[in-house]
This record gives structure tokens, sequence and C-alpha cells, in this order.
């Protein structure tokens, strides 16, 4: 009998020979590190900022503007933070008209802003 039986699997599953602090480290550091964060700039203070923290307006092909909680609407997107003063900055003079390219009624700003200020008084969700 040359090996005594059940060494060897043993030392197999066990990085122990070569490195295994840096095999180790290296694959969770892989693994563990956040990802690349989207950011975006806010329409109103022009400020960069992750993306989730913005709360996110569409224009859509009908030309109405849509304050985009999923993050998924399709269409222009612009960017605000959860702000009056950014709102407000970002659509005076038809900023975020144009910038969405829509030509929307000013009355849907109204709406919209309400919306808004619903969502930047609720607190931030963490996902
Ligand atoms: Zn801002």
């Amino acid at each position: 009998m040359a090996e005594a039986p059940g060494e060897a699997p043993a030392a197999e599953g066990r990085p122990s020979k070569n490195g295994p602090y840096g095999r180790i480290f290296g694959l969770g550091e892989a693994v563990a590190k956040p990802r690349h964060i989207p950011e975006r700039t806010c329409v109103g203070c022009g400020q960069k900022r992750p993306k989730r923290e913005l709360v996110r307006v569409v224009g859509t092909p009908q030309g109405s503007l849509l304050l985009d909680t999923t993050g998924k609407n399709p269409g222009r997107g612009a960017y605000f933070c959860r702000q009056s003063t950014c709102w407000k900055k970002g659509t005076e003079k038809g900023t975020l008209f144009r910038r969405l390219n829509v030509d929307a009624n000013p009355a849907d700003l109204d709406n919209l802003y309400s919306e808004f200020q619903a969502i930047a008084a609720a607190p931030s969700r963490e996902n």
C-alpha cells in the first residue's frame, strides 16, 4: 500500500498548497465587490448621483410626461434629485420639455409635481 486511504481527496478539496490566501481572497473580492453604480445627472442642479436616488421622468411617445417609479419605462428620461428645488429648476423655462423632446401641457407638470413630491417625501428604498 503506497497511499493511505482518505488522504488524497482531502488534499484536493483544499487550496492549501499554492497560495491559499491569494486564491481565496481573490475570488471573494470579485464576488463581493459592489457592481458599478450607474449615475445620472440631475436636470435641476446638474449634480451626478446614483440613479436610484433620483426620480426619473420619461417623455412618452404620446407627448406626455410620466414619473417613472420603476425605472423601466421606455423612452427618454430625465432625472431629478428628490428635492423641490431641483424639480423647479429643472422644469422652469421648459427645460424638461426640451430635454425630453415632448410638447407637453404645462398642466401636466403640475400633476407631475404632486406625484414627485409624494415620491420625494417617501423614504428612499434600499434596493
Ligand atoms: Zn438636483
